[in-house]
C-alpha cells in the first residue's frame, strides 16, 4: 500500500527570533513567531506525514493551547509523531518540500537542513529534497514579513 501526503504550514516572521528551517538555525535579523521554535518546514513535514498515515494533524497532536508545546523544538514534535506513524508500520519511501522565503538565500544550507530532516526522521538523506523559492519582492513573503513551507511524502506498508 502507498499513500501520499501533503502538508503546508505559514509562520510570521519578526526580529528577535530565531529563523530555525528543518531544524537548523540560520543565521538572519528576523525569525518565526510562534508558540513552538516556529519551525514552518518541520510543521509541513509533520502534517504530511501525519495526513499520509490518516493519524491526525499537528493542531491535534500538539494544541498550541497546550503550554507543553511553548517553545518546543520541532524536531520532537516530528520524532513523535513520525514514531506513531512508524508504529503503524509506515516507512517513507520520500519527502519533498518548497520553502518560499526572500532571504536569507536558502541553497548553502540546503544540505544542513536535508541531513537534518533525515536524521530526526532516522532515513537516508537521498529521500528528503527541500528547494527554496524567493517571494519576487511581492506580498508578506516577499516582503520578508513571512515564510511559507509546503511538503509532500509518500509512505508505503506491506
Ligand atoms: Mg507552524
Amino acid at each position: 500500500m502507498i499513500r501520499v501526503g501533503l502538508g503546508y504550514d505559514l509562520h510570521r516572521l519578526v526580529e528577535g527570533r530565531p529563523l530555525v528551517l528543518g531544524g537548523v538555525t540560520i543565521p538572519f535579523d528576523r525569525g518565526e513567531d510562534g508558540h513552538s521554535d516556529g519551525d514552518a518546514l518541520l510543521h509541513a513535514i509533520t502534517d504530511a506525514l501525519l495526513g499520509a498515515s490518516g493519524l491526525g494533524d499537528i493542531g491535534e497532536f500538539f494544541p498550541p493551547s497546550d503550554e507543553k508545546w511553548k517553545g518546543a523544538d520541532s524536531r520532537a514534535l516530528l520524532q513523535a509523531a513520525w514514531s506513531e506513524a512508524r508504529d503503524a508500520g509506515w516507512r517513507i519511501e520520500n519527502l519533498d518540500a518548497v520553502i518560499a522565503l526572500q532571504a536569507p538565500k536558502f541553497l548553502p544550507w540546503r544540505q544542513a537542513v536535508r541531513d537534518s530532516i533525515a536524521g530526526v526522521l532516522e532515513i537516508d538523506g537521498e529521500r528528503v529534497f527541500v528547494k527554496a523559492k524567493t517571494g519576487e519582492g511581492l506580498g508578506p513573503v516577499g516582503k520578508s514579513e513571512a515564510v511559507e513551507a509546503w511538503a509532500t511524502c509518500l509512505l508505503s506498508r506491506e
